[in-house]
């Protein structure tokens, strides 16, 4: 796809300038702008008033320096970053990722989808994100723990409850959301809700853990029953085994669905009697190690080395819920030559724009990450609301708040879709839904920013 008016195409040639090697923040911004070209028509206030150059520069961009000791008595340097996007309708809002490949254009990347994700939820949440090129993977509790206290360290300066509160992202769950909260009180001397994804026991919410993987079944659903249609006797595919596509599965079990196959980043199962999820859950939650290690209780099922060809497996609906750029041109031609239905994205921009093109055109429904994967930043929002009220709501009033949530989402981004001439194109009504609230508070707010 590409422009059609200057000033856009302006716009983003300004972009790649100016960030220069940043390609996943290019390929989020593109996408957004593409979508704004007849909002800009409708709307000369945001052009007059400058609102596109301003919402994708970030409003602050933290980059430090984390040192710790591993368990040999060596001295690690990682690098450790926070985006602080916009704030317009909130603190800033969004998770950390630790990731080898996290680098400055990845969590701009993710900082800028946040601040249209977080507008979608509803609730008062600005857009932020940060992380590390830290991985987690293979080290242990004691290396874990201390390089949490060292990132916490320089985080805790720039954060706080009404500031900016960070959450967890791929490679930050419950066991780093506790290193660094203990750390945060320690420096701070205060117990507060500035992180969330907290353990139950000191002020995190029912459902949180859950929330991503139930959230984008919730927005499924409601894209299938525009068609009539539902999860019941569909086989799923998942790709990812980690919280966020752990609860996809759980969710599409509970909806009458079958998940035929799942992967890891080193490749993925595929088990015609549907996988077992108690036994992932206990091999990637309780003993951290990789997925093929199914086939040894599971002799029925399969492994094939490389997660990408998990596209291949035939299935109505398709869920990619491991990470950006996963699902590429070829495997979502694979995906409709099998008879997908939908598509929702449980990680965030896990498909090319070539691949999300094929899917429009051959009339998939497709639920972009914005609005599919809202429901881990909507239960945050909830947390917070727990957190200032010192108090706590059950998992069912959780959950019921987080279908409404995602309800409202899908019913908001097909109403911005239709009156800008396409009902079908989520990403079109997501993107237009997200970025009008967030367009009018900053109007409204005047240019200091
Ligand atoms: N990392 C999640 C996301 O991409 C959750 C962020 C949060 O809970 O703040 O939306």
């Amino acid at each position: 796809m590409s422009f059609r008016t200057e000033y856009m195409q302006d716009l983003m040639s300004r972009v790649e300038k100016n960030h220069p090697a940043q390609p996943e923040f290019h390929q989020a911004v593109k996408e957004v702008l593409l979508c704004m070209e007849p909002v800009a028509e409708k709307n000369p206030q945001y052009v007059q008033a400058g609102i596109f150059e301003r919402i994708v520069e970030p409003e602050r961009a933290i980059v430090f320096r984390v040192s710790w000791v591993d368990d040999n008595g060596n001295v690690q340097v990682n690098r450790g970053f926070r985006i602080q996007f916009n704030s317009a309708i909130g603190p800033y809002k969004g998770g950390l990722r630790f990731h080898p490949s996290v680098n400055l254009g990845v969590i701009k990347f993710l900082g800028f989808e946040q601040i249209f994700k977080n507008s979608l939820t509803g609730l008062p949440m600005g857009g932020g994100k940060g992380g590390s090129d830290f991985d987690p993977k293979g080290k242990s509790d004691g290396e874990v723990m201390r390089f949490c206290q060292s990132f916490m360290t320089e985080l805790a300066k720039h954060i706080g409850p009404n500031t900016d509160v960070p959450a967890g992202d791929i490679g930050v769950g419950a066991r780093e959301i506790g290193y660094m909260y203990g750390q945060y009180k320690r420096l701070q001397n205060e117990f507060t809700g500035v992180l969330t994804g907290k353990g139950l026991n000191y002020g995190g919410s029912l459902v949180r853990t859950q929330a991503t993987g139930y959230g984008c079944c919730y927005f499924t659903q409601e894209m299938l029953a525009t068609r009539g249609d539902s999860f019941k006797d569909k086989e799923v595919v998942i790709s990812g085994s980690g919280n966020v596509a752990i609860y996809a599965a759980e969710k599409s079990y509970e909806l009458g669905a079958k998940v035929v196959a799942m992967s890891d980043s080193n490749g993925y199962i595929y088990d015609p009697n549907g996988i077992d999820l108690d036994a992932v859950k206990q091999l990637k939650e309780v003993e951290r190690k990789r997925i093929k290690e199914y086939l040894t209780d599971h002799p029925q099922a399969t492994y094939e080395e490389g997660c990408h060809n998990i596209w291949n497996v035939k299935c109505q609906i398709a869920l990619p819920c491991a990470t950006q750029n996963e699902l590429n041109k070829e495997a979502a031609e694979t995906l409709v030559k099998n008879g997908v239905i939908a598509v929702a994205e449980g990680a965030n921009m896990p498909s090319t724009p070539e691949a999300v093109d094929i899917f429009l055109e051959n009339k998939v429904l497709f639920g972009p990450g914005k609005a599919a994967n809202a429901g881990g930043v909507a239960t945050s929002g909830l947390e917070m609301s727990q957190n200032s009220l010192r108090y706590s709501w059950s998992f069912e009033e959780v959950d019921e708040k987080l279908k409404l949530i995602m309800k409202n989402i899908h019913s908001s981004a097909r109403e911005a879709a239709t009156t800008y001439g396409d009902a079908d194109n989520y990403v079109l009504g997501a993107n237009i839904a997200g970025f009008l609230k967030v367009a009018d508070a900053m109007y409204m707010q005047g240019i200091a920013y």
